[in-house]
């Protein structure tokens, strides 16, 4: 499967080591990164991969937001590729809401998430951006920045308690039936 990165799942140091910054953002051999993260966030259905997760150690996450039931107001975005972040600045207000994580199968977790972030990071095109992120896409970036530190959902739950298994997960009212917002 051309492009297709495989997923390496918790246990794997790589999940739990500060990733190095990108140097040579507009390299060839980086672009080229960014194209197979990008195949395979979509071939796994999920809404944020990490470089990390494809055991790769540098600072490099793609966003992938869209409306489902559950977040009917998330924004429809093209998948964003964010390099470099740095939260600048976030809301005082945090929400608890339910993850997922592409390496942590099988469970979901209520993790709680400060409400908007304001990110500088650098675009693909090696230009700087500054964006604000509220909601649903603020919490997918919270999660993937967190895995540029080596750090997982499991990590920031108020109580093991609020784990629940995917298949429980998929039964709650209201929630999609896809199960699909996983990091
Ligand atoms: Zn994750």
């Amino acid at each position: 499967m051309p492009g297709f990165m495989e997923i390496v799942q918790i246990g794997y140091p790589v999940l739990r080591k500060k990733a190095s910054p990108v140097a040579a953002v507009e390299s060839p051999k980086i672009q080229r990164f960014i194209d197979d993260l990008s195949r395979t966030l979509m071939e796994e259905k999920g809404v944020g991969i990490a470089a990390p997760q494809v055991n790769v150690s540098l600072r490099l996450f793609i966003i992938a937001s869209h409306p489902d039931p559950r977040y009917s107001d998330a924004p429809e975005m093209e998948p964003e590729v964010i390099i470099n972040p740095e939260i600048i600045a976030h809301s005082q207000e945090m929400v608890k809401g339910w993850e997922g994580c592409l390496s942590i199968p099988g469970i979901r977790g209520l993790v709680p998430r400060y409400r908007s972030i304001a990110l500088r990071y650098t675009k693909r095109d090696g230009s700087q951006d500054e964006r604000i992120f509220t909601d649903f896409s603020a919490r997918i970036c919270q999660h993937e920045i967190d895995h540029l530190d080596g750090i997982v959902y499991l990590d920031r739950m108020e109580s093991p308690q609020d784990i629940v298994s995917d298949a429980y997960y998929r039964e709650l009212p209201g929630l999609d039936a896809q199960g699909g917002e996983q990091g």
